[in-house]
């Protein structure tokens, strides 16, 4: 698995190398969005760790101009005063972010879901997801919370597909709102969290502490399944 790291701070980048040469990653790293754009085109990375305070070219802009011909997952790591270009990143087609300080197990927990997400992928819909407690046959539209059928609105279950084919990956309040409800009711977020406040009632066990649907403070939501093993 080949690892293109985009960051300018120097310790930050041996810190990411160290830990993710240490987990077998093969890393390459670059110190500006221009060269990170050659080396996108010229190594082909399965993820792509970019830094969102680049001195050459804001992250957001890397992130609109690689995705004009490259699908490959991209985790932002923004810093604290950029949380609103965190969101952007997010909307302009990056996978996933973390915050820093983040602890390296976090990352790596993050870029394994990326990898799962992205392997799995390959432009099919999920059919099936089995859990413990939760059960979604996405073929048949039948949902088992704790073996009790569960009945959804549609739209609740729009927005549940939309999440789960999107599993583990964060997902901000204009993508769910622009799939959902459409480009003209990007302003209206409280939509997504009453229609997510039903969605936890029905398919969670304790929806005061969701295990499912996983809210990201101030950016979205994330589906988070950890499915029975064969
Ligand atoms: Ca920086």
């Amino acid at each position: 698995m080949k690892i293109l790291i985009i960051e300018d701070d120097l310790q930050m980048q041996r810190f990411l190398q160290v830990l993710l040469r240490g987990h077998n990653y093969e890393v390459v790293t670059v110190m500006t969005a221009q060269e990170g754009l050659i080396k996108t085109a010229e190594i082909n990375p399965d993820i792509i760790l970019l830094d969102l305070g680049l001195p050459d070219m804001d992250g957001l802009d890397f992130v609109s101009t690689v995705r004009e011909w490259s699908s490959v997952t991209v985790i932002v790591l923004s810093a604290r005063d950029q949380e609103n270009d965190k969101i952007k990143a997010l909307d302009n087609g990056a996978d996933d972010y973390l915050t820093k300080p983040f602890g390296s197990g976090e990352l790596l927990a993050r870029i394994r879901v990326a990898l799962r997400h992205s392997q799995s992928q390959n432009g099919s819909d999920v059919k099936r997801l089995e859990s413990k407690d939760l059960t979604i046959d996405f073929s048949q539209r039948l949902i088992w919370c704790q073996d009790q059928l569960v009945h959804l609105t549609p739209t609740e279950y729009r927005i549940l597909q939309l999440l789960a084919n999107n599993g583990g990956k964060v997902l901000t309040y204009r993508q769910i709102l622009e799939h959902i409800w459409g480009k003209n009711f990007i302003e209206h977020n409280h939509y997504v969290r009453v229609h997510m406040a039903q969605l936890r009632q029905k398919i969670e066990v304790n929806p005061t502490r969701p295990c499912f649907l996983l809210t990201e403070v101030g950016v979205g939501y994330r589906f988070q399944f950890e499915p029975i093993e064969p």
